[in-house]
């Protein structure tokens, strides 16, 4: 039985990913880039032990998504689970987008079993580390000027204008307090910051 440990998940989110999808942040990463935006997500220590089968499940009931995207953390840290449940939600229709850390040429350098499983699930994957010092406000839902946006299924095309549109981010307020995820401009920063 596969599990995961989340740190957080958005079910509905259109801030992290083309269409309405599951934002899942994994709990993890050993990268540690400086200016990360989720730096209490570095430990391993914390978040959700989550049961892959049952978590996959309960996606495809939702019946309003048009995938997930897999966050951190650092996903393919956690890669037998990210691909148990790419391979599952996949199945029933849903489409899988990978942010991670490393490039694709380190992950597929890994010769990791689970690795490669999980991009071979993947429909969209921005990788590479987050630099501060080239911090991209241009591009939709990628961090720095040296990550790319790789295509790895013919599921979505670059052209799709969805790709091309200002980012966005979103507030959720509920009993545990509020919630901000998406991609903030550099105003939304001085912003928060205050
Ligand atoms: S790889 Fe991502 S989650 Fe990990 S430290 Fe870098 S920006 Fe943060």
């Amino acid at each position: 039985m596969a599990t995961l440990q989340l740190a957080q998940r958005i079910v509905g989110t259109e801030a992290e990913g083309p269409g309405r999808r599951a934002a899942l942040w994994v709990q993890g990463c050993s990268l540690r880039c400086p200016g990360c935006c989720n730096p209490e997500l570095f430990t391993a220590q914390g978040g959700t032990a989550t049961d892959v089968d049952a978590l996959a499940r309960a996606l495809l009931a939702d019946g309003t998504l048009e995938g997930i995207s897999l966050l951190g953390g650092e996903p393919t840290e956690q890669a037998e689970g990210c691909a148990a449940l790419a391979a599952a939600v996949q199945r029933g229709g849903l489409s899988v987008m990978l942010y991670t850390g490393y490039t694709l040429a380190e992950l597929r350098a890994q010769k990791s079993p689970h690795v490669d499983a999980l991009l071979g699930h993947c429909d969209l994957v921005v990788d590479g580390r987050y630099e501060r010092d080239q911090h991209d406000t241009t591009r939709r839902w990628i961090g720095s000027k040296n990550q790319t946006l790789h295509f790895l299924s013919p599921r979505y095309r670059a052209d799709d204008p969805r790709f091309a549109a200002p980012n966005t981010i979103e507030l959720r307020l509920d009993r545990g307090g509020v919630t901000v995820n998406g991609w903030p401009r550099e105003s939304d920063l001085v912003w928060r910051r205050r």
